[in-house]
């Protein structure tokens, strides 16, 4: 066997053959995969014969989107993690931290943190991110020569990196319900809506028609919004692109259902209902705390919950009611956030993990066609993600986009398992490294779990970091 060495050349066209290869109708088996020059899957054909075709390593995934990632964030995790036990440590407090390293990035240092964790989302398997992008002034709140100066900076990280790039331009105005003036390190994300609108035309240019990178547009929350700015903002983008992704976070905590509630005397998943246009377009980041009405009446919208497991838990969010979500027809991706974890099969499995704790049960998240609950999770997972990111990808399927993540097929956990089972030893199966090698749009990322440009790009972090603490 062998397996193509990672190359920034794009053949013509390039085939590929998997003895075994997750395909929307199932897992098959013999699969030949053909790549075109512009990145997509050209041709499939099950029961094959691999012929001159390069043999992939072992059993072959669609990647995982990534929905929702503040990359910047990275240089955080890790650190927080001392607490005073007379002293109650919150989400708040833990922002009032990350405000700190707000305030000492520069946009060098936001393009060298952003290239790297890329890197480790492509050695996971993540193939395409979704970047809820806020960093746009200076850390004083003046502006760059460029507005899109720190926008440019993440899509840079993304083309290097070679991830999939879905930017999220965020419109934060105010710091609290009924439009509270912004924070003195807020400053350096608040924005009206008219420089809004214009910094969102110029990246729309910007990027154009790009079958890797595509824009979305993220109003924070209903805390940094006026219900006036969020219908502006998604009026002028609608308008621009129809199929726009909009995420927005919503409910991450309690305390902020409660201003919610003293706001406007309705809960955040409510009043969002009640007076946006929430679709299929919409990515509800978090959405942890709904009553059963909100869940019953968000989940019909077809809207995405956009789950961060892993932050969430290292946050003191809460716990989402996947079981009863996904049971209402709902839909789900996953995120790395806060990047304390990069790893979308330690995302799956703590989904599944906060349910069983919550329930008292095991083998939550499965469906009676679907008993496996890593099959299950990976797969609705794949959907959702590809759904909230708005591009073709999420499927091993003919004109989708050629975002494939080869498991090690030496390692003995995937040894003599089939089917779903692999993607029950793939989540829940402690594995070390268990992704082999990573292909996104065509084009060899990661290979033999070295990523392109990796070293270069270790130092620029390492780099980086030093000089972030330096500042704080
Ligand atoms: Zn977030």
């Amino acid at each position: 066997m062998r397996c193509e060495r990672a190359s920034t050349s794009r053949p013509t066209l390039s085939a590929y053959f998997a003895a075994h290869a997750l395909l929307p109708g199932g897992w098959a088996r013999d699969v030949l995969i053909e790549t075109n020059a512009g990145g997509d899957i050209e041709r499939l054909a099950e029961g094959a014969k691999a012929d001159g075709a390069v043999r992939l390593w072992g059993p072959v995934l669609p990647g995982m989107p990534n929905v929702h990632s503040h990359a910047f964030q990275r240089a955080l995790a890790g650190t927080a993690e001392s607490g005073d036990p007379a002293r109650h440590d919150t989400f708040w407090t833990w922002r009032d931290r990350m405000y700190r390293l707000v305030l000492t990035l520069e946009p060098p240092d936001i393009e060298a943190v952003a290239t790297w964790v890329y890197l480790e989302m492509l050695k996971s398997g993540y193939t395409a991110v979704g970047e809820f992008h806020y960093l746009f002034h200076t850390p004083d709140g003046s502006r760059y020569d460029s507005p899109t100066e720190t926008a440019d900076r993440v899509i840079a990280a993304a083309e290097r990196s070679g991830i999939g790039l879905t930017l999220l331009p965020a419109l934060y105005t105010y710091s609290g319900f009924g439009q509270q003036a912004p924070s003195s390190p807020q400053r350096r994300f608040a924005m009206d809506v008219e420089e809004f609108c214009a910094l969102w035309d110029a990246l729309d240019a910007r990027i154009g028609r790009n079958p890797q990178c595509t824009l979305g547009v993220a109003p924070h929350s209903l805390r940094a919004v006026s219900p006036q700015s969020l219908a502006s903002v998604v009026t002028h983008v609608s308008r621009r692109r129809p199929e726009v992704p909009v995420h927005i976070h919503v409910a991450e905590q309690q305390a902020e259902v409660d201003a919610c509630v003293a706001w406007c005397g309705a809960r955040p998943v409510a009043w969002l209902l009640e007076h946006a246009p929430v679709s299929e377009r919409w990515c509800l980041v978090h959405a942890t705390h709904l009553d059963a009405s909100e869940r019953t009446r968000a989940a019909l919208t077809g809207a995405v919950a956009g789950l961060c497991p892993t932050t969430e838990a290292n946050l003191g969010d809460g716990i989402f009611p996947a079981q009863q979500w996904l049971a209402g027809q709902g839909r789900i991706g996953i995120g790395s956030d806060s990047q304390v974890t990069i790893d979308p099969a330690e995302e799956l499995r703590w989904l599944e993990y906060g349910q069983r704790l919550f329930l008292q049960q095991r083998a939550v998240l499965c469906t009676a066609e679907t008993p496996s609950v890593g099959g299950t999770l990976y797969r609705v997972a794949l959907a959702g993600g590809a759904q909230a990111l708005g591009r073709s990808i999420g499927r091993i399927e003919r004109g989708f986009r050629a975002d494939l993540v080869v498991l090690d097929g030496e390692n003995s956990a995937f040894r003599d398992v089939t089917g779903d089972g692999l993607l029950d030893r793939y989540i829940f199966g402690g594995v070390r490294e268990p992704v082999r090698d990573v292909m996104v749009g065509g084009r060899w990322v990661v290979a033999n779990r070295r990523a392109n440009g990796e070293h270069a790009a270790k130092s620029r972090y390492l780099r980086a970091v030093a000089h972030l603490r330096e500042r704080a």
